[in-house]
């Protein structure tokens, strides 16, 4: 069939049949939409039916760790694949999951020494690693004769995924009040926004004003809440808002004074994003329960953990009879073909030192940022390891955002494309976040092309 014929037949299917995820599939179907099509990847690279190459600036949706096709991970998947694609780990153990789950331990003794993080329950993405915490929260605090907690207290523009108890103690109005009936009530602490300050505070007079906010809340109903949960350090998807430094820190600290476990949904930020290897590390605040999903297999395959402090995994042990049993579980819970793939990823952090090698792309991405943010529709450019957002405005001086149906973002990302980059914005926030393994050549093509599809698209 000629390559026209081809890509039309496909187009066709597609705008029949598939629903697409956050999409407003009016335009979708429009017939002046003509989506790419993607037919290979290769390292940092993404290529269309027509063969044309995309540097790829979204790590195909932040999930994309050490490049596409690499050969250790590829190599991986397939040798387990002449084992046993799937095998479950309720009333049976696999190989895979052994391996991993002894190497993610170390790991987190590494990161958070005597924490006791080295209790890991596995399910397939991000939404339902925080859904496990939660309903182990909510458990734990039962088992531990703390009937009263019950609630969970999180933070405005969180976002912790689209099942419904993510999107309760989610904070992304757009993305969540529709549901708001269907969700329980959780307590909101202000994001730690300083650039448009929730609380109105000068960032010199603020002394981290919002993690008093959280005092507040946890001083008058601690008795009633189970955990704090929250994006350390970089709330993701809420416009990559970077946590002043101090906050995180004096959370753990609040945490551990009103006897309340701290969530760390590192779905996003997990695995060197922020420049080390999990973003709690920043300020030592090792949470109580960890989620991890994303990264951990590379972008190759859908795995999640949910790790657990021993003590908690402990309050859940009993008699069979008085069902402390944690009754949870997934069909692909701990699925070796993604474990394999979560390993050899492990084996490449331990072999190459991705923390180091990625730090002068760090020092290049941040100075570019701090003269990114001198472009005059540039309100803040803030980023953290190799997560940034650029946020742009209006008017400058009085931060005024450009109105959402403007899509500014989507049509500066639009003109990256035409200059052959993939970027994805959130509202005016133009997020960048290439894959660890970006070589310094394509960061600064990527870099150069957003500060020029910038320049040309806002005025
Ligand atoms: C993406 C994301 C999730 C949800 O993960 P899915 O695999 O898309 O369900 C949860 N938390 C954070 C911080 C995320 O960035």
């Amino acid at each position: 069939m000629p390559l026209e014929d081809k890509i039309r037949q496909l187009e066709a299917t597609d705008k029949l049949h598939i629903w697409h995820p956050f999409t407003q599939m009016k335009d979708w179907v429009n017939e002046d939409n003509h989506p790419l099509i993607i037919t290979e990847a290769r390292d940092t690279f993404i290529k269309d039916i027509r063969g044309r190459w995309y540097l790829d600036g979204v790590s195909s949706l932040w999930v994309n760790l050490l490049g596409h096709r690499r050969k250790e991970i590829d190599e991986a998947i397939k040798g387990q694949l002449e084992k046993a694609a799937h095998s479950t780990l309720l009333g049976l153990a696999n190989e895979a999951s052994i391996e991993l789950a002894g190497r993610l331990s170390s790991l987190m003794e590494k990161s958070f020494p005597a924490s006791n993080l080295n209790k890991i329950f596995y399910s397939d993405n991000g939404s339902t690693a925080v859904e496990v915490a939660l309903k182990m929260a909510f458990q734990y605090w039962r088992h531990r004769g703390f009937e009263k907690k019950t609630a969970f207290l999180s933070l405005e523009n969180g976002y912790h995924g689209d099942t419904l108890g993510a999107v309760s103690v989610g904070g992304v109005g757009i993305f969540h009040d529709t549901f708001r009936p269907l969700l329980f009530k959780t307590f909101k602490a202000p994001s730690p926004y300083c650039y448009r300050c929730p609380l109105r505070r000068k960032k010199e007079t603020c002394r981290l004003a919002c993690a008093e906010k959280v005092e507040g809340i946890l001083k008058k109903n601690a008795d009633k809440i189970a955990a704090l949960i929250l994006e350390p350090m970089v709330q993701a998807a809420g416009g990559m808002i970077i946590f002043p430094s101090g906050y995180l820190k004096r959370v753990r600290e609040l945490c551990l004074k009103y006897n309340v476990l701290l969530i760390a949904d590192e779905v996003a930020t997990g695995f060197g994003r922020t420049g080390r290897m999990f973003a709690s590390e920043h300020e030592e605040a090792a949470p109580d329960i960890l989620c991890l999903s994303k990264g951990i297999t590379g972008g190759y395959m859908p795995l999640a953990v949910t790790v657990a402090r021993e003590e908690i995994y402990n309050a859940f042990l009993g008699e069979y009879a008085e069902l402390k049993t944690f009754f949870h579980g997934h069909s692909y819970t701990g699925n070796p073909l993604a474990c394999a793939a979560a390993i050899a990823v492990l084996d490449i952090f331990g072999k190459e030192d991705v923390l180091t090698s990625s730090r002068g792309k760090i020092g290049m991405l941040q100075k570019w940022l701090r003269e990114t943010e001198s472009l005059p529709h540039v309100g803040e450019a803030r980023g953290l390891g190799l997560m940034a957002g650029v946020e742009l405005v209006r008017e400058k001086r009085k931060k005024e955002p450009y109105p959402w149906e403007e899509r500014m973002g989507w049509r500066v990302a639009l003109r990256c494309l035409e200059k052959g980059l993939f970027i994805r914005p959130l509202g005016n926030v133009l997020v960048i976040m290439p894959p660890l393994s970006i070589s310094i050549e394509n960061l600064k093509m990527m870099l150069e092309i957003i500060a020029d599809s910038i320049n040309e698209t806002t005025d």
